[in-house]
């Protein structure tokens, strides 16, 4: 092995697969078996899994040669860079070597295009079979699947890699044309249509027959990139809302678009990368998938945009005050849900907590929750920090007056730029 050529090709294509944000993990089960490498049971991803472990994984491109000329993308066609594709067989021992020194614990490979969908497609799912049968890797596989490959690739892949994704790219099919005339909407549904049928079909035979073999256990996600083209928030929501239902998705992963190409169809070289709307539309994403909140309530044609200086949940009550204060010792379940202030958990404790005894401010507390914010919305036992001659701006200036958020500093300067 040529170890610079082989540390250049790293450093070219680890960089150019840095924009793509949809790599953690979560809802993988594989076991490892007959003594092989690696574990992914526990959920993986580049940053932090769901109990806080940080985990890493190789994140690289195959190649960033591509035959398509996607304005927002640093490995286009028509850029002027430095190029390089890895081997099938270099992908998988840099994977081996690099798992069995500890660094990562898993791989995310995505790519460009590499002559058409099939041909690249083929590498992808050889690298994932090859790490699986020759070298019984149990890590954690994420493979990128390139629209417009073939059913037979998609299938094969999905018997090797823990995740697969297609991304959307853009919200809206017209944000995708405007940036990648040459690319299809449809082409990305095809592959995620199928892999929704299998993954149904196939976790219905794993019922039935124990030995039937896993399919693609932690599901597909997607990508979009927001802030490169002019949907609004209401319009990436209801993208991402149509996705999760029609096509059985696990995530929908939304990446601020980071200015790195002059181009007259994209947002100015200095403009700031939207940060702090990613993270909104995240906690809205949140709301949608676990807080029972329709898309339609956190954004609609009146309210198109996500607040950026408050989380949507706390929107959602200021908007609609007639709804509060929420009685913490009689209210349903979904309800406590809405409270800002109340997470998921917390709203379970409390439910099973008031069966034993009436909750008061000191119990909710110990429960977990945010009191500075859920004292406007809920009574409970004693009235001792009931405020109700506020109205819904005057509660959120009393939060923002008081907020910690990492986010806020970098909010005020951007309301003050307006
Ligand atoms: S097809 Fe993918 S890699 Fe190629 S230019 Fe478009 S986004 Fe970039």
């Amino acid at each position: 092995m040529n170890v610079d050529r082989i540390t250049e090709k790293l450093n070219i294509l680890a960089d150019a697969a840095k924009y793509d944000v949809s790599c953690a993990s979560s809802g993988s089960k594989r076991k490892n078996e007959n003594k092989g490498l690696g574990n992914a049971s526990n959920g993986i991803c580049h940053s932090y899994t769901e109990d806080g472990r940080c985990v890493s994984l190789l994140k690289i491109l195959l190649t960033n040669h591509c035959i398509f000329d996607c304005a927002y993308c640093v490995s286009r066609k028509s850029n002027d860079i430095q190029r390089a594709a890895f081997t099938v067989q270099e992908v998988v021992d840099l994977t081996i070597n690099f798992y069995r020194r500890n660094y990562i614990e898993g791989l995310f490979l995505s790519s460009g295009i590499f002559k058409d969908a099939d041909y690249t497609m083929e590498r992808l799912v050889r690298i994932a079979k090859k790490l699986r049968t020759e070298h019984n890797f149990n890590g954690y596989i994420h493979l990128k699947s390139i629209p417009g490959a073939s059913d037979e690739l998609m299938n094969e892949a999905g018997l090797y890699a823990d995740r697969l994704s297609v991304n959307l790219e853009m919200p809206t099919e017209a944000g995708l044309k405007l940036l990648a005339p040459d690319k299809n909407q449809a082409d990305m549904i095809k592959p995620m249509g199928y892999l929704k049928n299998a993954i149904i079909q196939r976790t219905e035979e794993k019922k039935l027959f124990k030995k039937a073999p896993i399919f693609a256990p932690a599901g597909q996600s997607t990508q979009v990139i927001i802030g490169a083209t002019p949907e609004n928030d209401s319009e990436v929501l209801q993208s991402a809302n149509y996705f999760y239902k029609n096509f059985n998705l696990k995530r929908v992963y939304y990446s601020g678009y980071v200015p790195v190409l002059a181009d007259s169809r994209l947002p100015a070289l200095n403009t700031s990368v939207p940060m702090v709307r990613e993270n909104r539309l995240y906690q809205a994403d949140w709301l949608m998938r676990f807080y029972g909140f329709k898309v339609n309530e956190i954004v609609n044609d009146s309210q198109p945009h996500l607040d950026l200086d408050i989380d949507p949940k706390l929107g959602w009550a200021i908007r609609n005050m007639q709804a509060f204060p929420v009685d913490i010792n009689k209210a349903d379940l979904q309800m406590i849900l809405r409270v800002p202030g109340i997470g998921l958990q917390s709203a379970q404790k409390i439910v099973s907590a008031r069966k034993f005894a009436k909750l008061n401010w000191d119990q909710l507390k110990k429960i977990g929750v945010a009191l500075n914010r859920a004292k406007y919305f809920i009574t409970c036992k004693s009235n001792q920090f009931e405020r109700r001659d506020l109205t819904g701006s005057n509660i959120k200036q009393f939060i923002l007056a008081t907020s910690q958020s990492k986010y806020l500093k970098n909010t005020q300067v951007q309301l003050n730029l307006f």
